[in-house]
């Protein structure tokens, strides 16, 4: 069985989960929860859930004695372009899914609730957000710093839990936090993958049979990459044969494939520090992303 059936097989049998949609009422609760002296992690999602959500709630749980999930599908972080309209909505199986993975509270505010009439603020984060996605898709990280901005402070966990698979925007949201001095600790999660090495997104679902069969590669290349550099080949080199391998595996288009400090997402020539390697690019009309960890000396 895969990931995604295991999941969903797992769901059917669901308990319920308490689900909020007004900010007065998520507020109440972790009052209450604060009143006993309990940590409280926070999930945010954008729903379609699947493995890789589901291991954020895990980590949660191990930093937290109480979960909330949130499920928001933020139409500020699309572009006009972009699939808000098609992206998968599906809250019933959702709710399952995270109530078998032990969540204590489901946040699902409505557009209305998050973006009321009137409402004229944006949190830009800048420096990590001047390349790779961040040119490609204009206001994507406002959209996504204006939302998490707006979930930590209205949530005020001690700990909110983020996919390494949005490497970018991990970093983004770390920033935000810092400099708005959210006080809150924000925990990286490993990407989840299916056998095949495709990193797990609802994205996925978009991928005609032929093109999820080509989708593996992203991942196959990267590790390659990793494991070139790590033997002392040039980056340039290294990343000039995976730019060939993406095309001749059928990729249409390569936004970028890119070797980059992992701290700061400064491009580097050669492995200096502990990096990561990040690729976003097409099959079909489906963008995915991945990204992987290479330090000098040791491959992920
Ligand atoms: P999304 O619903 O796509 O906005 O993602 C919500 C959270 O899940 C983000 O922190 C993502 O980085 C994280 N996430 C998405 N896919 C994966 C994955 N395959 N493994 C781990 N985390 C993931």
């Amino acid at each position: 069985m895969t990931l995604t059936a295991e999941v969903a097989a797992d769901a059917a049998t669901a308990p319920a989960i308490a689900t909020v949609r007004h900010v007065v009422k998520l507020r109440a609760c972790v009052a209450e929860w604060r009143r006993d002296g309990l940590r409280i992690a926070l999930v945010p999602t954008m729903g379609a859930l699947h493995a890789g959500h589901l291991s954020l709630v895990s980590r949660a749980k191990e930093e937290a004695d109480r979960v909330i999930a949130t499920i928001f599908v933020n139409p500020r972080q699309f572009g006009p372009a972009e699939d808000f309209d098609r992206y998968p909505r599906q809250e019933l199986s959702d709710a399952a899914k995270l109530a078998v993975a032990g969540t204590h509270l489901l946040f699902a505010p409505t557009v209305e609730e998050m973006y009321p009439e009137g409402f004229a603020t944006t949190v830009r984060v800048t420096g990590i957000t001047d390349s790779l996605c961040g040119p490609l898709r204009p206001g994507h990280f406002d959209g996504v710093a204006t939302i998490v901005s707006k979930l930590l402070l209205q949530a005020l966990p001690d700990v909110a839990v983020f996919g390494e698979k949005d490497y970018q925007q991990l970093l983004v949201i770390r920033r935000l936090a810092r400099d708005l001095d959210i006080p809150v600790q924000i925990a990286g999660s490993p990407t989840v993958r299916e056998a095949d090495g495709l990193a797990l997104s609802s994205r996925n679902a978009y991928l005609s049979p032929a093109d999820r069969a080509k989708a593996p590669m992203l991942y196959k290349v990267l590790a390659e990459i990793a494991a070139r550099l790590t033997r002392g080949e040039h980056a340039a080199s290294a990343l000039a044969w995976g730019q060939d391998r993406l095309r001749s595996a059928g990729f249409d288009r390569i936004d970028y494939l890119e070797l980059r400090d992992a701290a700061n997402l400064q491009p580097l020539e050669a492995l200096t520090a502990p990096a990561r390697i990040l690729v976003a690019a097409f099959l079909g009309r489906t963008r995915l992303i991945d990204n992987i960890a290479v330090v000098p000396g040791v491959s992920e």
